[in-house]
C-alpha cells in the first residue's frame, strides 16, 4: 500500500480494449491496471461509442452546451488487475457517440467539448472526489481550462490537480474561432497567451497553458517538442512551460504481451524456450502465402501515416527485395501509401505479404513470428511496437528519434551489447546499411544473433518503473495546485 492512495481520474478518447486506434488506448488502458496494483483508486472516463458493449446504467445528467442542454448518459463497466476492479465510465450521447468509427467527424469541437463537460458534471454523481485528472490528448485537454474557468470558484473543483499528457503532439484539435462560444467563453481567451492558435482554436492548447503539469510519452521526445523541428508551432509556449513539462516512458501491459501466455500466436514460448518462435515464423510465412524458410523476416504493424517513415522504406524497396528478405505488414491509413504496398507486393508476391487493415490477432503473431521489425519513423513520441518487439525477441530495427532513441540500443557486436539497430539521419541510405548490418549479422553470426533477441527479451519495459513515476508527477501536480490555491486564497 502507498503512504497515502491516491484518487486519480484517466481520461482518454480511447481505451483498451475498448476503444483503440493506437497507442494512447494501450495505455489509458494499461497504466491505471499498474497505478491499481500499487493501491491507487484509479478509474477511468472515455466515450461511450457505438461499438463498445452497453455498461451499466448510472445515471443521466444535464451537460450546458452553449445554447443548449445535453443530456449525459453514464454507464459504467471494468477493467481487472487481478482481482482488483478498475471502474470505467462510459459517457454517452446517441447524437455524439453512436456512429461508425472513433475520430473525424465534422463536429468534433462539439462532440469533445461535450466529452470533457461531461467528465466534469459526472463527478458529484458519482460521489467521487478525485485528487486528480489525468487529461490524454487533445480530446480530453479541456478539463484544465473548464476547471480553471467555469468552475474557479467552486470548492469541490479547486482542489483537483490536473496532468496533460500528450501522446502525439501532432494531432492538436484546430476549430475556427467560433468555437469560443461553444466552449461559453468570450473573445478574452481569443490572445495567442490562451486559446488562440494562428487564427484558430487549439485544443491542445488549452491543456498545455491550463493543466498544473504536462508530460510526454519519452524523455527525448519531451525535448524534441521544445524545439521548432518537432514542436508542431507549439515549441514556443512549451519551452515556457519547461520547467512543468516531464517525459515519462511507456510500458506495455507485460502479462497481456506476454510470449509464454499469449493466446493469439501459433507457438508460446520464452526465454528458455526460445527455439519454439521458429515455429511462429514458419506458420505466419504460410498464413501469410510466402515461401516458409530461412529468409530474414521483417515485420511491420503500423499506421500507413508520413509520421512512420513509410517513404524512407518505398524508397529503398527495390534494394530490400535484393538482399533477400521477406516483409510481413500489416497497416492501414493513407490511401497512397495502401496503394503503393498493394502495388509492391504484386511485383514481389514471393517477398512481400501484406494486410491493410485493423488486425490485433494478426498484429501478435507477426510481433511472434518476424525475425526483426521495422520502424524508422520520421518522429516517435514514445511507440509501443518496438516494446511489443523486444518482449517477443524480435529485433526492432528504428531511426534514433523521440522514445525509439529512448529505447533501442544499438547492437555493439564486439561487446555483445544493445538490443536493436537503429541509424539517426532520416535518409534512405542510412536505413539500407542498418538493415543490410542487421540481415549480414541475422545470416553470418546466428550466436551473436540469439544474443541480441536474449538482451531484447531481457529489458523490462512493464509499467512498473513508468507508474511510480506517475504518482510522482500527480503528487507534484496537486501540491502546485493547492499552492496556488492558498496563494490566491492569501491575497
Ligand atoms: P501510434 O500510437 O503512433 O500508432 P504506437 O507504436 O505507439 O504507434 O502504437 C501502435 C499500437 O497500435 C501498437 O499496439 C500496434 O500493435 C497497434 N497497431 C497499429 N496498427 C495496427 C493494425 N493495423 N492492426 C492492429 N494493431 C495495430
Amino acid at each position: 500500500m502507498p503512504k497515502k492512495p491516491l484518487k486519480i481520474l484517466i481520461a482518454a478518447a480511447e481505451v483498451a480494449p475498448f476503444a483503440k486506434t493506437g497507442g494512447l488506448a494501450d495505455v489509458a488502458g494499461s497504466l491505471p491496471k499498474a497505478l491499481a496494483k500499487m493501491g491507487h483508486d484509479v478509474r477511468i472516463v472515455m466515450p461511450k461509442y457505438k461499438q463498445i458493449m452497453e455498461g451499466d446504467y448510472l445515471v443521466d445528467y444535464p451537460v450546458e452546451m452553449d445554447h443548449h442542454v445535453e443530456s449525459g448518459i453514464l454507464k459504467k463497466t471494468r477493467l481487472y488487475s487481478g482481482t482488483t476492479e478498475i471502474p470505467v465510465y462510459l459517457i454517452d450521447n446517441h447524437q455524439y457517440f453512436y456512429r461508425d468509427g472513433i475520430y473525424c467527424f465534422p463536429d468534433e469541437a462539439e462532440r469533445f467539448n461535450f466529452f470533457n463537460k461531461a467528465i466534469l458534471g459526472m463527478l458529484p454523481r458519482i460521489g467521487w472526489q478525485p485528487h486528480l485528472i489525468h487529461c490524454n490528448d487533445w480530446q480530453s485537454a479541456l478539463v484544465p481550462l473548464i476547471l480553471r474557468t467555469k468552475h474557479a470558484d467552486d470548492p469541490y473543483y479547486q482542489t483537483m490537480g490536473t496532468l496533460l499528457t500528450i501522446h502525439n503532439l501532432q494531432y492538436q484539435g484546430l476549430f475556427p474561432r467560433q468555437t469560443l462560444t461553444l466552449l461559453g467563453l468570450g473573445d478574452e481567451y481569443f490572445t495567442p497567451e490562451r486559446l488562440e492558435f494562428y487564427g484558430q482554436i487549439n485544443f491542445m492548447k488549452a491543456g498545455i497553458v491550463y493543466a498544473d503539469l504536462i508530460s510526454t510519452v519519452s524523455k527525448q521526445y519531451a525535448l524534441e517538442i521544445q524545439t521548432s523541428e518537432y514542436g508542431e508551432r507549439l515549441d514556443g509556449l512549451l519551452r515556457k512551460r519547461a520547467q512543468d513539462l516531464y517525459g515519462i516512458v511507456n510500458g506495455i501491459d507485460y502479462e497481456e504481451y506476454n510470449p509464454e501466455t499469449d493466446k493469439h500466436i501459433y507457438q508460446n514460448y520464452s526465454l528458455e524456450t526460445l527455439d519454439r518462435k521458429k515455429e511462429n515464423k514458419l506458420r505466419l510465412q504460410q498464413d501469410m502465402g510466402l515461401p516458409p524458410g530461412p529468409a530474414p523476416l521483417l515485420g511491420m504493424v503500423s499506421r500507413l501515416v508520413d509520421q512512420k517513415g513509410i517513404d524512407l522504406i518505398s524508397g529503398i524497396f527495390e534494394q530490400l527485395m535484393d538482399l533477400g528478405i521477406q516483409l510481413v505488414l500489416l497497416g492501414s491509413g493513407d490511401d497512397h501509401y495502401q496503394k503503393l504496398f498493394a502495388e509492391l507486393k504484386m511485383k514481389h508476391h514471393n517477398q512481400v505479404a501484406i494486410y491493410l487493415g485493423f488486425n490485433p490477432d494478426l498484429a501478435q503473431k507477426i510481433y511472434a513470428g518476424a525475425d526483426m521489425f521495422l520502424m524508422p519513423s520520421r518522429f516517435e513520441p514514445c511507440g509501443l511496437s518496438q516494446l511489443i518487439s523486444l518482449r517477443y525477441g524480435t529485433v526492432p530495427i528504428v531511426r534514433e528519434v523521440g522514445g525509439l532513441a529512448d529505447t533501442i540500443e544499438n547492437y555493439d557486436e564486439v561487446k555483445g551489447k544493445g538490443n536493436g539497430f537503429s541509424f539517426k539521419p532520416y535518409e534512405t541510405g542510412a536505413l539500407i546499411d542498418t538493415v543490410r548490418r542487421a540481415v549480414a549479422l541475422y545470416q553470418n553470426q546466428p550466436n551473436q544473433w540469439r544474443q541480441l533477441m536474449v538482451n531484447a527479451m531481457k529489458c523490462d519495459f512493464s509499467w512498473n518503473k513508468s507508474a511510480q513515476e506517475y504518482v510522482m508527477l500527480y503528487e507534484k501536480a496537486i501540491h502546485q495546485n493547492l499552492a496556488t490555491l492558498y496563494r490566491m486564497k492569501e491575497a
